[in-house]
């Protein structure tokens, strides 16, 4: 059956799975969603004996329906490739608290690349599909992952060109060096002087610039975007939460139809939406838990219904989920809405120009699959501390925050349900706030000291994104103000 998408803020626009994921964002500023969310074809009995390409094509293919099989097998093939340092490609790491769900054996060591590594695929497919000739410009705000993976993804990717933009002092010194050292005549990495809000606020704005668009167009270019709020993201996001149900599944670690519950660290909301299409497709999940750390907007709005961005923005050791304003939770606001788009284009409304909005009672019913909760800075850092101490285990701070909103979760409800835990980056990729957090002793060593003694005191490897990086030059050097992005766009573009 064919899937045709719609904005989350007018019906009238539908289009196929390729279109959406070249537009990436609807014409009235809205998200693409699916008609309805498809059912599994196949049983979690049957998909335990696959593999993880054989999985995410088994999910793909209900949301892709304009690819044929073969332009969809090879898009998997060519992304859960070599690239990533294991062939199962998502781990499960059972410890005493949880299964933790690593998903970060990609090439830039963060969850990102799940989705980053196929979405030019499907970009450069979908592209071929609708006679595109144009240049694809993929302009992406980063929080710090989805830069490096984004460019990861695209560099010399042939018929497409990328830039990034990062808030300058808002990422972690190795997050800002990966992307620094990006090859590929194809990219560009733009540093701002902002925080992630702004950056992001500033690409939505360059998407919706109709003059701008109409004067790339002549120079045969055409926008497109990798950030989360792209279906070409959000999608294969979803066959990790089916692969690790099966694979708890076929190890023997639950019965069939037993459900589990899921915790993700949260900023844009796109990971734990993945994990709510994936229980609405059929999987068994009981609770969604919905870890945020110091930017605790979304707690707030679990626990009142009043979604407010009015805060100050806190930089934490989690630099992924500074976010105060989470793109893909209108999705959620759109479906509890009952699919009403006028409804969440005056809740959107409200939150662009009042910084906030509140659902009717109705709507919080809709939202009983959730729970939320929040992590400070020390409860973060003790967690790391504890599951090292307690299972010979680091975990990154993002996973951490999730960890011990999970132990929150566990002491509130009593429920012991079993549970899977996203793991969403390496902790070499945060390698100063990990160490410190299990002993602040390490705090005089330098970056690529505390690389070493991390490989030491956990057992693992360093990871090639890290030995690439050492000694890699520095290829980017450009700042610039939030009011300057659209020049910066144009001269990237001459
Ligand atoms: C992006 C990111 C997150 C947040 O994921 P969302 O989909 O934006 O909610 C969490 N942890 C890490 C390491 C990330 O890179």
């Amino acid at each position: 059956m064919e899937v045709l998408y719609s904005s989350t803020r007018g019906s009238s626009e539908k289009v196929t799975a390729s279109q959406a994921i070249l537009k990436g964002l609807a014409e009235d500023g809205g998200l693409f969603v699916p008609g309805a969310i498809p059912a599994l074809e196949k049983s979690l009995k049957e998909l335990s004996a696959m593999t993880y390409q054989e999985v995410a094509y088994e999910v793909m293919k209900l949301y892709l329906t304009d690819f044929t099989e073969e332009e969809l097998k090879n898009c998997i093939t060519k992304a859960y490739d070599a690239k990533f340092d294991t062939d199962v490609i998502a781990p499960l790491v059972e410890t005493k608290k949880a299964y933790y769900l690593e998903l970060f054996h990609g090439s830039t060591i963060a969850f990102k690349d799940m989705a980053l590594s196929i979405l030019p695929h499907l970009m450069t497919t979908a592209a071929r599909k609708n006679q595109i000739t144009n240049e694809i410009v993929i302009l992406t705000a980063t929080s710090g992952d989805t830069g490096k993976a984004a460019l990861a993804g695209f560099a010399d990717v042939e018929g497409t060109r990328i830039m990034v933009f990062y808030p300058k002092n808002g990422v972690s010194p190795i997050q800002e060096k990966q992307m620094l050292t990006q090859k590929g005549a194809n990219t560009s990495v733009v540093g701002i002087y902002g925080n992630f809000d702004d950056a992001q606020t500033g690409v939505k704005k360059l998407f919706s610039d109709k003059e701008l668009a109409a004067e790339l167009g002549e120079k045969g270019f055409q926008f497109s975007s990798a950030n989360s709020i792209n279906i070409g993201r959000l999608v294969p996001q979803i066959c990790y939460y089916v692969y690790a149900y099966a694979k708890l599944l076929a190890e023997e670690k639950i019965a069939d139809g037993e459900l589990i519950n899921v915790v993700v660290p949260t900023g844009n909301f796109g990971n734990i939406l993945a994990a709510f299409y994936a229980k609405n497709m059929g999987v068994p999940i009981g609770k969604l838990i919905c870890a945020s750390n110091d930017n605790k907007v979304l707690y707030d709005f679990f626990a009142t219904g009043v979604y407010d961005r009015n805060r100050d923005f806190v930089l934490t050791t989690s630099p992924s989920m500074d976010i105060l304003i989470s793109s893909n939770l209108e999705r959620l606001i759109y479906r509890i809405a009952g699919n009403d788009a006028g409804k969440n284009a005056e809740l959107m409304a409200a939150l662009s120009g009042q910084g906030k909005y509140e659902i009717t009672e109705e709507m919080k019913a809709g939202l009983s699959d959730f729970y939320g909760n929040f992590a400070d800075e020390a409860e973060t850092a003790a967690e790391i501390k504890a599951i090292y101490e307690d299972c010979g285990y680091v975990i990154d701070t993002h996973t951490a925050v999730a960890s011990a909103v999970y132990g929150k979760y566990v002491a509130e409800t009593g429920d012991t349900t079993k549970t899977v835990i996203a793991s969403t980056a390496s902790p070499y990729k945060f390698t100063r706030s990990v160490m410190n957090a299990i002993d602040e002793k390490y705090d005089a060593l330098s970056d690529f000291e505390l690389v070493d003694e991390l490989s030491g005191i956990a057992n693992v490897a360093v990871p090639n994104a890290i030995e690439e990086i050492r000694t890699a030059p520095i290829l980017h050097d450009k700042q610039c103000q939030v009011d300057e992005m659209k020049d910066v766009v144009r001269a990237f573009l001459q």
